[in-house]
């Protein structure tokens, strides 16, 4: 199945000179929407992994559908303000300033095995905030998983020179 065929890019959204990947039009496909957690979950099937990480918020989608098809616990990443519990909080820069993501300091044992999933990589500077979250609770993140790729900005080398391996269902070109 051409994934990409699913994928509607909006252009200069949410600011001109980006061309958002919006992935609802995927989503609302049962066939699109199916197959690529079946082609995420055939890519992970066989390793050795303890729960998911989703990145808020459409890895929050993606993710569970993922985890319950793994059987695996799902935890998520959120902006920051917005877990209940006692969080740990890791700030990460943006072209204009800086953001926080923020983990349960109880959504992690010591030494599991999470796999960090989110719609799309960009620069990576998001996935890896959240890959910092996770080792500092003690987590082993070793794989993240998307759905999107945009090679041009380098995000999964950034991610792999970070001992992270990287898998994308699909790429774009550009920003
Ligand atoms: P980055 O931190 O640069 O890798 O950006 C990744 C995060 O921003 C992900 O959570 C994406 O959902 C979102 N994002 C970045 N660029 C785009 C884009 N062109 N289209 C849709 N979402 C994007």
């Amino acid at each position: 199945m051409d994934i990409r065929a699913y994928i509607r890019t909006i252009a200069d959204y949410p600011k001109v000179g980006i061309q958002f990947r919006d992935i609802t039009t995927l989503l609302k496909d049962a066939t699109a929407f199916n197959a690529s957690i079946d082609a995420l979950a055939l890519h992970y099937a066989d390793m050795p992994l303890d729960k998911i990480a989703g990145i808020e918020s459409r890895g929050f989608i993606i993710g569970a559908a993922l985890a319950s098809k793994l059987g695996l616990g799902f935890v998520p990443v959120r902006k920051a303000g917005k877990l209940p519990a006692a969080t740990l909080s890791q700030t990460y820069a943006l072209e204009y300033g800086e953001d926080a993501l923020e983990l349960h300091t109880d959504a992690i044992a010591q030494e599991e095995r999470v796999l960090l999933i989110d719609d799309l990589i960009a620069t990576g500077g998001t996935a890896q905030a959240a890959v910092a979250l996770i080792r500092r609770l003690g987590g082993v993140v070793e794989h993240a998983g998307f759905i999107i790729d945009l090679p041009a900005l380098s995000g999964m080398q950034q991610l792999q020179a970070n001992g992270v391996q990287t898998f994308a269902l699909c790429q774009f070109e550009g920003h």
